[in-house]
């Protein structure tokens, strides 16, 4: 019998066996699919055209998932030193970010001085949000993205960040988005000091003293780490294994494929998403139906597209487009590439990585926008079903309530990003905190 079984060879599933396994404990990891790493998934594409040899060569390296984690978590780093991988992080010098506001890009201001001068917000809506700390308190543990900005920043600050920001990155609607469970950390500076912009402000400043928060992978894209974990757990992880039954008897856990027994543990990780989780646990606890309704993903499509330098209109600098103020525009987001993580692009062309809800969108959307030709001299395409999950608002709450329920059965754990938490860096953190439970429920 093993001590943990785990369901899903992604960032959690994998970075979880690698701590359970570092901390003695015999683990056993079951993937439906062919490949481990779940949502991470890179391709590296050798010839792919170059700005200066139209034959081909130079090298691309498309992230059809994730691209990075940020650099502030302590447990990546250990991840890393632990399997002698040597992260890269993303060229500082092109942080800026744009907001798509009105038809134009607007640079997100980084320094006072750039707020008080930015046409994102009219000069009522830049006092409102900057009579911040002075706005009232709220002990609505439901409270969506944008009610938080508004109640905090103003309705007019509210209307243009948060839909920039959560449709930018989680392709979100921050009407519905539950801030508890999506930004725990800044109602957490709320409830601490009574308001934000000082302790964020704080933190712009120490970030900017230690050279700026950067974006890790690696110089062969980010599916290195869970092939790295893979590997070191060698024979602890079996692909083509989707479990489609999963059961508790005899004070142990048992999963099964085709009604065959293929694994049994004391411990129980599920990694796979809430669909997943729900379908193989409704026996146990049938409102799990109803939680992975209410968290319900979204296809994200990621198109890489490479244009030679000498056919735009203009460089494009900065780090890219972290969203649009309107909703209706077909585009979630746009990284410039080759300013970022130039030694992924091929020399001399701009490479852009568009996110978009639907599977296809149409660059006429960004020729004029951003000074570009008709066609890119190459694309690549790749959508995530349900990549990710939606927060929606309650969400915090419906999960403490479920884990509740859930503690009934001993040695059941939850993790995976339909639950707790969106990104490589909360799937580590989950996973090692997962780790640190079971070991002091042995001990
Ligand atoms: C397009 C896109 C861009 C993103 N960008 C970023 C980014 O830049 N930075 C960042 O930090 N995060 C980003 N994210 C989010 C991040 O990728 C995820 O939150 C994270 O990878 C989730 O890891 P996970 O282990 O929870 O889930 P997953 O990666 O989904 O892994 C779950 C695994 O479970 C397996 N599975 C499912 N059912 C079964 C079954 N029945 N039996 C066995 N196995 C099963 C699946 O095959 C899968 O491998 C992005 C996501 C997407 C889709």
């Amino acid at each position: 019998m093993k001590d943990l079984l785990i369901i899903g060879a992604g960032a959690c599933g994998l970075s979880s066996a690698h701590f359970a396994k570092k901390a003695g404990l015999d683990v056993a990891v079951f993937e439906s699919s062919d490949r481990v790493g779940g949502k991470i998934q890179t391709s590296s594409i050798e010839n792919c055209f170059d700005g200066n040899n139209p034959n081909g060569g130079g090298q691309l390296i498309a992230e059809h998932g994730p691209l990075g984690w940020l650099d502030h978590e302590p447990l990546l780093q250990e991840l890393c030193r632990d399997l002698g991988l040597t992260p890269i992080e993303s060229q500082a010098a092109d942080e800026h970010r744009y907001i798509l506001h009105n038809q134009r890009l607007v640079p997100l201001p980084l320094s006072p001085g750039a707020f008080l001068r930015s046409a994102l917000l009219s000069l009522s809506g830049k006092i409102r949000f900057a009579i911040e700390p002075w706005a009232n308190l709220s002990d609505n543990a439901n409270e969506s993205v944008w009610a938080f900005a508004a109640r905090r920043f103003g309705v007019e600050a509210a209307n243009t960040f948060t839909q920039a920001i959560c449709g930018g990155l989680f392709a979100a609607n921050p009407r519905e988005t539950d801030m508890n469970a999506m930004f725990a950390p800044l109602v957490g500076v709320e409830h601490r000091d009574g308001q934000i912009t000082r302790s964020m402000r704080g933190f712009a400043r120490r970030a900017a003293q230690s050279g700026g928060t950067a974006i890790c992978t690696f110089q062969d894209g980010l599916e290195v780490l869970p092939l790295a974990m893979a590997e070191s757990l060698s024979g602890h992880v079996q692909l083509e294994s989707p479990i489609d039954n999963a059961h508790f008897h005899n004070d142990a856990w048992s999963l099964y494929i085709d009604g065959e027994e293929v694994g049994r543990g004391r411990n129980l990780l599920l990694t796979c998403p809430a669909k997943t989780t729900a379908t193989l646990l409704r026996h146990l606890e049938p409102s799990l139906i109803d939680f992975a309704d209410a968290a319900r993903g979204q296809d994200l499509t990621v198109t890489t597209l490479v244009y030679p330098e000498i056919d735009l209109a203009a460089p494009l600098h900065g780090f890219g487009i972290l969203g649009s103020t309107d909703p209706t525009f077909p585009i979630q987001s746009v990284q410039f590439l080759h300013n970022s993580f130039s030694t992924h692009t091929p020399r001399h062309c701009a490479v852009l990585r568009v996110m978009t809800k639907e599977p296809q969108f149409d660059t006429r959307e960004l020729q004029a926008l951003l000074g570009l030709p008709a066609k890119p001299k190459f694309a690549v395409t790749h959508t995530t079903p349900m990549g990710v999950p939606h927060y929606r608002v309650g969400h915090a709450q419906r999960f403490e309530k479920l884990e509740d329920r859930l503690a009934a059965w001993r040695g059941l754990h939850l993790g995976g990003d339909s639950f707790s938490g969106i990104g490589i860096n909360a799937a580590v953190r989950r996973g090692a905190k997962i780790i640190t439970k079971i070991l002091s429920a042995d001990s």
